[in-house]
Order: structure tokens, then sequence, then C-alpha cells
């Protein structure tokens, strides 16, 4: 697992680009009230705050019947789903959020900031909705966020903290949950991919090059978050699927790691200054073929 950059080119490889389905598995209970409803590609949370359902992140269009098998599997049903909240304005976690205000009513939530640059840039998302696979629709949020907003259901309070680099108005969340008779700190990282970075893609999306600046004053300013139980955007982000098969051969808390965190936005900051110094020909080559399958070859191996 050590050879994979977790940063490079994790887009599904054709063939699940082609049959969505592939990227599907079984959901499961992180901790607590908080479980992973997502798929191989992209990650999906569930908070059953006993008020109604949170979901953090929804996947693609393509994603949606797996997203509904796995709230379905877990017990709960989609009439619960009270808010959804959006990280940053990538179809890839968005793609769905239409479809299931249709049939929900679900409350909406995007930082002010991405829902600007959805409405000022309509031509660049609508390109990036079709990259991302078929039926992906931009969405209007029915609530726009600022920095250090909080968003309350039932037991849970979001902390919504913006961290812009991966887009202009990406969030990163932080929420305490109960445990085992103690408190544990919740947290997620909004928008650890760097490839839209570099300084031909920012040019050709109409991007500031300040955003270069911005990723790394982003994990500055998150650094000192005390985070238990480390969320990621992408499940390679944080291995989940590696402790989840970690927990069914036996292991009591594999998501419980108060040293997460650190390593992993040490290891972000370390693959960006890379990332910087690498000329096009190096970047066009690091994402030249998805590694996505590979990643994966040895989590499910003896499953
Ligand atoms: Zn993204």
């Amino acid at each position: 697992m050590t050879t994979i950059n977790r940063f490079g080119n994790m887009m599904p490889p054709p063939e699940a680009v082609a049959h969505p389905y592939l990227l599907d598995r079984t959901p499961f209970q992180i901790a607590g009230n908080l479980y992973f409803v997502g798929n191989e590609w992209c990650c999906s949370h569930l908070i059953d705050t006993g008020a109604g359902l949170i979901l953090l992140d929804v996947p693609a269009a393509s994603g949606l019947p797996g997203l509904l098998y796995n709230i379905d599997y877990l017990g709960f049903h989609i009439r619960d789903i009270k808010y959804i909240i959006v990280s940053h304005a990538h179809s890839d976690h968005f793609g769905c959020v239409n479809a299931l205000v249709h049939r929900t009513h679900a409350k909406t939530f995007l930082s002010a900031a991405d829902a600007m640059d959805m409405r000022q840039n309509p031509e660049r998302v609508a390109a990036m909705n079709r990259d991302l696979g078929p039926y992906n629709e931009s969405f209007v949020p029915d609530v726009e966020l600022q920095d250090g907003d909080t968003i309350e259901l039932g037991n849970t309070v979001i902390r919504c903290v913006l961290t812009p680099g991966h887009t202009v108005g990406v969030m990163s969340h932080f929420w305490d949950m109960d445990y085992r008779g103690r408190t544990v700190h919740i947290g997620i990282y909004g928008g650890a991919g760097f490839v839209s970075l570099s300084k031909e893609s920012l040019r050709k999306n109409n991007l500031p090059l300040s955003l270069q600046d911005a990723f790394l004053d982003s994990i500055a300013k998150v650094w000192d978050e005390p985070v238990d139980i480390m969320l990621g955007n992408h499940p390679f982000h944080n291995d989940i699927y590696q402790k989840y098969m970690r927990r069914c051969r036996g292991e009591e808390d594999p998501f419980l790691d108060p040293t997460e965190w650190h390593r992993f936005l040490q290891e972000l900051k370390d693959r960006f200054l890379d990332f910087l110094k690498m000329t096009p020909e190096e970047v066009r080559e690091m994402y030249r073929d998805s590694q996505l399958t590979m990643y994966y070859q040895g989590c499910f191996k003896n499953s």
C-alpha cells in the first residue's frame, strides 16, 4: 500500500466508469451514530442524529443506486434524510443531490464561496459534470455557509471550516460524538486533491494562482484540530476500507486513531510541495493511469 500515491490519479478506471456498480461495497458502522455509505471512489457519511439523518457528501449520479442500497442495508430510510452537506463543488461529491432532494426535500448546504463559483463558471462546472459520469447536475444549495458556521440537528453539531485550495470554497468538518461513554472528536479534511492546482490547470479553469498558497494555509489552519477519528473525502485518504477489513478480522476499534490527522496532513503537505516542483510532463505522467484498482487489490484479496 505504501507505493501508492493516494493523491495521484485515483479516478475510477475506464471499466468502473462504464459500469459504476463495480465501485459499490457493503456499508458499515464506523462508530456510534456514524456510518460509511460511500463507494470505492468517493466517501459519503451518514449520521443518525436522533432527529433525522445527515448525509455528508453524496456520490456522483452514477453512484445513486449504490448509496440507496447502502442506506437501506443499514436499516435507515431515505425519507429521514434531513440535511445534505456538500464539502465542495465537484460533482463526484454532489452529482446525485437533485435526485435525493426530489424524493426527500432534504435541506442542502454548501459554502457561499463554492456556490458563487458554480454560479459564475457554469461552463467549467458543466464540463466537469460531464467528465465525472452521466447524469451529474449542478445544484443550488438552500444554505450558503460561511467559515465557522455550525449545522445542528438532533444530537449533532457540525462545525464547517473553510479550507480553500482544492476549490475556492471547500470546507472541512468537525464535530463531537458520544462513544462508549466518552466524547470523541470527528474530523474530515475537505479537498485533499491538488492535480487541479498546477499552473496550467488553474489558468485553464480561470482560477487564481493564489489557490496554491491557500492550499498550504488551509493545512496549517486545521493542524491543531483535535481529531480522534479521521474521515476522508475519498476512501483512499484515510484507508477506511482497510480499517473496516481490520475490524472484520477482529480488531475492536481500527477507526479510532488520534495520530492519523497529523500524519495525513503532513503527507498531504509533502506531496503537494513535491507536486509544485514537477514539470507539466511529470504531472501528466503522475496522472496518466488510474491506480484505484491497484489500491484495492490488497485490501479485498482475502475478503
Ligand atoms: Zn474535488
